[in-house]
């Protein structure tokens, strides 16, 4: 089942199973095609990990018909129990986190101390709206008339789809089944056919922790079963994470029945450097931003806008800095920090950008070809890239390579620099490095984007906080923090008439 170089996770051995199964009622089953496919190592295209359902409508009809089923007795459930089964589910994980941060690096590809930061966020996430349960608050209101008494609280959805991609293959899956589980909903959930894996875990998980029958379901899959979730019209929300063009589609398709949708999607996040910054703290942060995750993130700083006069110098200072420090290798081993893309058809189109670039008179300093060397021949690693001469109209300043490939881009200032950040159709995350707090709130009130940081990297993010973008990077109301539980529920309004 695996190669001798890439063996299975000393943490995994023996608990991960060959032959994974839907969860539909309350239980393990194959997919009504009996179709499956393999869950592959990245790092080592040969390694399968395990085989996964391949579902189609009528594996996702079973499941609504589940989860609608559950659905009265889910809602009646007082929300503090709601909570109590999520945050025994998240304790158990903890006890076994280092074995589903090990899943992930073996599934995705990402460096083993980035996938246990991610497994950690994705855990606090869920503990932060289980906790929910007990602040499910509504509001007494003044009424116009004597005896009477008005109230509003929430009402959960109905049945939830959600669908998932493999870059954050435990958190996205986490942080929405925690708000949509403790407010009353229930769920149907598709994970990414490329990382399966993590959300199966978390889902056995939930399970295992006394979820009752048909409350969260799980249907393993590709597009397939993806839009047999956006055309079943007794699914009242779509709760979704990926690509722009596959947001899009879904949010036309929900339109049709008017389901709510939320969609998080791409970004092209710049990093805005400005000649008075900490250039060290700004290079470090950029490099981190960049290729950690291999730029495998929706809020992957994938541009630097630096000042003129200091632009050169400053690309110079973290083309070194990648040289010195940025290891391209197998995420299990010791000192790696870039694991591979997740699979091929990443590498074929990053190596598309490099080529655009280089049409478009761009100049690639560093990097820009599949990586090779030892061990590195059998997996889909790619060389840290960096190109300069970026000009906002050139396509890299535009769109969403999805791998590890920097755009150096230089502005006259800091109203320049803020025009070519908001020059493109996305709106996620974006940075800037100064010193100037004047420049720093410019800054806060022009970006255009969901996410803001001021000295620190594009993609830092807290699980209290909304996280969500705008313009192509989201719509439809944002996860995490306490604000992710208004997507999953509708506010009621009670008038109580007690007069005569
Ligand atoms: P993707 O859009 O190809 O796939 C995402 C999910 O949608 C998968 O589960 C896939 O099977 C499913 N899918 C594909 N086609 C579908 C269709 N026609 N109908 C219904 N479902 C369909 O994206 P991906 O390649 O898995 O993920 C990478 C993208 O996700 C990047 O653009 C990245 O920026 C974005 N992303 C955004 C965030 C965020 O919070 N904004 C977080 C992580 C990733």
């Amino acid at each position: 089942m695996t190669t001798a170089f890439h063996p299975v996770p000393v943490a995994l051995r023996g608990k991960v199973a060959h032959e994974y199964h839907n969860l539909v009622d309350g239980k393990w089953v194959a997919s009504a095609s009996g179709r499956t496919f393999e869950d592959r190592n990245p790092a080592s295209a040969s390694d399968v990990i395990a085989t996964f359902p391949d579902s189609d409508a009528r594996d996702v009809a079973a499941a609504v018909l589940a989860a609608r089923k559950a659905f009265p007795a889910w809602m009646a459930t007082p929300a503090p129990q709601r909570g109590a089964i999520i945050a025994r589910a998240v304790a158990a994980m903890r006890e076994r986190l280092e074995d589903l941060a090990q899943a992930m690096t073996w599934e995705e590809g990402k460096v083993l101390a980035e996938a246990r930061v991610e497994v950690n966020r994705g855990l606090n996430a869920m503990d932060f709206l289980a906790g929910e349960g007990r602040r499910l608050t509504g509001q007494t209101v003044p009424s116009e008339v004597p005896g009477m008494f008005a109230f509003t609280r929430r009402r959960p959805l109905g049945v939830v789809g959600m669908i998932t991609p493999w870059n954050f293959p435990f958190a996205v899956p986490a942080w929405k089944l925690g708000p949509a589980l403790v407010a009353g909903n229930t769920v149907v959930i598709k994970p990414a056919e490329q990382a399966p894996l993590s959300t199966q875990l978390i889902v056995e998980a939930l399970h295992d922790a006394g979820l009752p029958p048909g409350v969260l379901n799980l249907v393993h899959g590709g597009p397939e079963a993806g839009k047999a979730i956006v055309a079943d019209t007794r699914i009242r929300a779509i709760s979704f994470t990926g690509s722009t063009e596959v947001g899009k589609l879904i949010n036309r398709a929900a339109a049709e029945h008017m389901v709510k949708v939320q969609l998080e999607m791409g970004g092209k996040n710049a990093c805005i450097v400005l000649a008075d910054a900490d250039l060290e703290k700004a290079a470090r942060d950029v490099v981190s931003g960049a290729f950690g995750s291999t730029g495998q993130r929706c809020t992957a700083t994938s541009r630097v806008i630096v000042e003129r006069r200091i632009k050169d110098a400053f690309v110079s200072r973290v083309v070194e800095l990648v040289r010195q420090t940025v290891k391209t290798g197998n995420g299990f081993e010791q000192g790696v920090v870039m694991g591979p893309l997740i699979d091929d058809r990443a590498i074929v189109k990053t190596e598309g950008y490099v080529a655009t670039a280089r049409n478009e008179g761009n100049t690639v300093v560093l990097g820009g070809k599949r990586a090779s060397g030892a061990g590195l021949d059998q997996g889909f690693f790619f060389e840290p890239t960096i190109i300069d001469g970026v000009r906002p109209e050139d396509t890299l300043n535009k769109e969403e390579v999805f791998g590890p490939v920097l755009a150096f881009l230089a502005a006259d200032g800091l109203a320049d620099a803020i025009e070519i950040a908001n020059s493109v159709d996305y709106g996620l995350s974006g940075a800037i490095y100064t010193r100037d707090v004047a420049a720093a709130f410019e800054y806060a009130q022009q970006l255009e984007a969901g996410l803001l940081h001021v000295n620190c990297p594009t993609i830092y993010s807290e699980v209290q906080l909304p996280f969500g973008g705008i313009k192509d990077s989201g719509f439809g109301g944002r996860e995490m923090g306490a604000t992710a539980i208004d997507f999953y529920t509708e506010w009621q309004a009670t008038y109580l008439s007690y007069g005569k």
